[in-house]
């Protein structure tokens, strides 16, 4: 519908951002609604140390059930949370989830498992609620499981994370870890301002290592700093075996986490009728798993 008034493509775009404006009302309804309704839900990606196969920890990956149940992933509703001020109410439905289920995450990834929780950049930057979540997470009584996983950008951008919320999750045990490293604006030598336990290489770099010499260089660089440092390191996003092979004969990288070892997995998949075997924990990430 365009309207002849002399300028119609300009009536034409109202139309098109009056639709788009209206699309997102809905997509604002109902996320509102599914944190009302707490219609989310988590898989759990474990970390698997490519040596031995075991378990190192898992990343909680938060899942939604939009209102036809159909689950949505992350990418089409995080940004939206952080921007309509959501994202904490968010996280602390997955702290939730993760207490509710601790007895089965045990059964199924052993005792001693790390759980990862993503913290958005925008949340870690808001000291009043880390400290309401570090305070959630020491009521859980085993805060030394939990790590917070969070991308460069929040130790450069100017807040108070670094030098006082990271010293109160440090103190209560809670490990910290830089996701997605390498994508960010902060430089190699900014890592080393860094205080974290974990640094996770992205995605990016590890699809194709073995092909990659730029790649390979760049991970090289990363590894031997982490080393400096004292911060183990993750290769993120391993999918097949020419990956894994590159990196198990040229880096001294121990970590992995990726589609080839298991991908997020719903503990209600799992829930077995009789008790986990012990030996069928630490095998689970040898094999490829799917997510429902
Ligand atoms: P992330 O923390 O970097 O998580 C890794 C993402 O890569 C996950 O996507 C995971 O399913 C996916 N992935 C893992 N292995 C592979 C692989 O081998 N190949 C490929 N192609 N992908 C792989 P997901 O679950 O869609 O999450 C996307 C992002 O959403 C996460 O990236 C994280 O930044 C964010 N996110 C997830 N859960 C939460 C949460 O509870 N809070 C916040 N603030 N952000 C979250
Ligand atoms: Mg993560
Ligand atoms: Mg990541
Ligand atoms: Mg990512």
């Amino acid at each position: 519908r365009v309207k002849n008034n002399g300028k119609g493509s300009a009536a034409f775009f109202d139309a098109s951002m009056e639709r788009e404006a209206l699309a997102r009302m809905k997509i604002e309804q109902s996320l509102r609604l599914a944190i009302l309704e707490k219609r989310f839900c988590c898989a759990f990606q474990p970390k698997v140390d490519i040596r031995t196969q075991e378990v190192k920890g898992i990343e909680a990956l938060v899942r939604l059930r939009d209102d036809e149940g159909v689950i949505q992933a992350p990418g089409t509703f995080i940004d939206l949370a952080v921007e309509l001020g959501l994202i904490d109410e968010l996280t602390l439905l997955v702290l939730a989830e993760i207490v509710k289920s601790i007895d089965l995450i045990n059964d199924t990834f052993g005792p001693n498992a790390t759980i990862s929780i993503n913290v958005a950049a925008k949340q870690a930057a808001n000291s009043e609620f880390m400290r309401t979540f570090a305070r959630a997470l020491e009521d859980t009584g085993y805060a030394r499981r939990f790590m917070i996983e969070v991308t460069e950008d929040a130790f450069i951008t100017k807040s108070h994370f670094q030098d006082e919320i990271l010293p109160i999750l440090r103190n209560i045990g809670v490990g910290i870890s830089i996701d997605d490293f390498g994508i960010g604006y902060s430089s190699l030598s900014a890592l080393a301002d860094i205080t974290a336990d974990e640094i996770k290489i992205d995605r990016s770099f590890i699809t194709d290592i073995h092909k990659r010499p730029r790649s390979q260089g760049i991970l090289r660089a990363i590894e031997s700093l982490s080393e400096a440092l004292g911060m183990t390191v993750i290769a993120e996003g391993i999918e097949s075996y020419e990956e894994l092979t590159y990196l198990q004969a040229a880096t001294k990288i121990r970590f992995a986490q990726g589609y080839y070892f298991a991908k997020p997995i719903f503990l209600e998949d799992l829930k077995p009728a009789t008790p986990v075997a012990s030996e069928t924990r630490a095998s689970l990430a040898a094999r490829p798993a799917q997510e429902n």
